[in-house]
C-alpha cells in the first residue's frame, strides 16, 4: 500500500541533498560556559542562558525541594484543580519584580504570545508588527486570524506612523459586532538576530497618539535590560504604559515557562479566556519553584546582570580589535558579520573543529548576504573563556579571509 505520508519523507531527502537538513547536536553536560558534545568539551557561545542560571544550584535545589514536598504532577489544567500555591506565589513575585499590577504564568514564551494576542484580537481588528518579530508572534497573529495585518520596516517609526494612519482609516468602519476595531502595535523588545533594542518610548508615544494598544515580547531583554534585569519597560521607565509585556523563563531566567504582565483587569481576562491557560496544564511544579527562586535571586542582587554585560563589552571590544564587524548590537547578543551564507556555515564548522560552538545565522532568518555567527556571552563565562574564544575567532577569521 502507498504510504500517504511519503511526500514528507521525500522532503527530508531533498533537504539532505541541498544541505538544508538541520542536524541537531546532543548536549552531554549541564548548560554552562562549556558544553560536552560528542564527548568533547567545547566553548558554549550559543545558549540563551545569559545569567548562567540554567545550572544554578539555588534554582535546582528549589526545584528538588518542591518536588519532595508537592510531588511532580499538577493534576489538571489551572482552571480546574491545577493551580497550586506555587503558581500564585510566582505570579505575585514576578508582578512585584516587574513593577506591574499583575502577571499570569504560562507554559512557555511561545504560549504566552499566543495567549496575549489570540485572546483579545479577532479577525476584524488591526495588528501592526515589526518585520523582524519572532515566529511566535507571527503564529499568534495567524491563530487570531487577524486579516488587517500591517508590517513595518524594522524599528522604523516613520513607517509605523504611516501604518497607524491607515489603521485609523480602517477603524472608521466598525466591526460586524458593532465594536470598534482594536489597533495593536507589537514588537520584540530585543531583536535576537542583531541584538538591537526596540524604541519603546517612541512606540508608546505613537500608540498614545493613535489610541493603539502596545505589546512587547521581551524574551531577550528580561534579565538583561533595566535595573536587576527587570526588562525593557524598566529600561525605558515606561512602567504602566506598555499594555502587554510578554516574557519567557527559558532564556536569562534559566528555567522554562512564560508570562504576561500588565494591568490587573487585562490579566484577569487572560485567566478567564486564554485558551492555552484553560485547556493545557500549567507550568510544572519544579519549574515554578525554580522560577520563584530565580526572581528572588535577581531581586536581591544584580551581580549576574552586571557580569553578562561586562563579558559582552569585553567580547565586543575584542572582536572589534581583531577587525570583525559586530553589527548594530546594543545588548550582549553579538553578531559577528560574515556576509556570504556558505562562508558563515564554513566559519561555524571550523570554529567547532577548534572547540568553539557558535551557530551561523543565515537567510531566511536574516537578509541574503548578511549571514553571521551569533555569539552569546553569559555570566557563566570567565575572562579566560572569552580569551580562548577570541583567539579561535582570530585564527578562523584569518584562515577564511574575514579579517
Ligand atoms: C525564544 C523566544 C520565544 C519563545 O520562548 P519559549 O519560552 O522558548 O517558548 C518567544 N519570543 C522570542 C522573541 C524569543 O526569542
Amino acid at each position: 500500500m502507498n504510504d500517504p505520508l511519503s511526500p514528507f519523507y521525500t522532503v527530508i531527502e531533498t533537504m539532505k541533498e541541498k544541505g538544508l537538513y538541520n542536524t541537531i547536536r546532543t548536549i552531554e553536560s549541564p548548560q554552562g560556559a562549556w558544553l560536552v558534545i560528542n564527548s568533547t568539551k567545547v566553548l558554549n557561545f550559543c545558549s540563551n542562558n545569559y545569567l548562567g542560571l540554567a545550572s544554578d544550584k539555588r534554582l535546582s535545589n528549589a526545584a528538588i525541594q518542591a518536588v519532595k514536598k508537592w510531588g511532580i504532577g499538577n493534576g489538571a489544567v489551572r482552571a480546574i484543580s491545577g493551580t497550586n500555591a506555587l503558581h500564585i506565589k510566582l505570579e505575585e513575585k514576578l508582578a512585584k519584580f516587574k513593577k506591574v499590577e499583575s502577571a499570569i504564568v504560562l507554559q512557555s514564551g511561545y504560549v504566552a504570545n499566543i495567549v496575549a494576542i489570540q485572546t483579545i484580537m479577532g479577525k476584524e481588528d488591526i495588528v501592526i508588527s515589526d518585520e523582524l518579530n519572532h515566529a511566535s508572534i507571527i503564529d499568534a497573529i495567524r491563530l487570531a486570524q487577524i486579516s488587517n495585518k500591517f508590517i513595518y520596516k524594522h524599528n522604523d517609526m516613520k513607517e509605523l506612523e504611516m501604518r497607524l494612519e491607515e489603521a485609523k482609516k480602517l477603524q472608521k468602519t466598525p466591526r460586524s459586532d458593532g465594536g470598534k476595531r482594536l489597533i495593536l502595535i507589537v514588537t520584540d523588545g530585543v531583536f535576537s538576530m542583531d541584538g538591537d533594542i526596540a524604541p519603546m518610548d517612541k512606540i508608546v508615544a505613537l500608540a498614545k497618539k493613535y489610541n493603539a494598544i502596545t505589546m512587547v515580547d521581551d524574551a531577550h531583554g528580561e534579565g538583561i535590560l533595566g535595573s536587576h534585569g527587570r526588562g525593557i519597560v524598566d529600561h525605558f521607565h515606561l512602567h504602566g504604559q506598555v499594555d502587554i509585556e510578554v516574557g519567557t523563563f527559558s532564556k536569562a531566567f534559566g528555567v522554562i515557562g512564560g508570562a504576561i504582565a500588565g494591568k490587573r483587569e487585562l490579566i484577569e481576562y487572560y485567566r478567564q479566556k486564554g485558551r492555552p491557560f484553560l485547556f493545557s496544564t500549567g507550568l510544572s511544579i519544579p519549574a515554578t519553584a525554580a522560577m520563584i527562586e530565580c526572581v528572588q535571586v535577581l531581586t536581591e542582587s544584580d551581580t549576574l546582570v552586571k557580569k553578562v554585560w561586562n563579558n559582552a563589552m569585553y567580547l565586543k571590544k575584542g572582536f572589534q580589535k581583531l577587525g570583525f564587524d559586530t553589527g548594530r548590537s546594543e545588548t550582549p547578543i553579538t553578531p559577528v558579520m560574515i556576509g556570504d551564507e556558505n562562508k558563515a556555515k564554513e566559519f561555524s564548522a571550523k570554529l567547532f573543529e577548534h572547540k568553539v560552538y557558535a551557530t551561523p545565522i543565515k537567510f531566511p532568518m536574516v537578509p541574503l548576504g548578511k549571514a553571521r555567527i551569533r555569539v552569546m556571552p553569559s555570566a557563566a563565562h570567565e575572562k579566560k573563556d572569552l580569551d580562548f574564544g577570541l583567539k579561535v575567532f582570530a585564527t578562523v577569521g584569518k584562515e577564511l579571509g574575514i579579517i
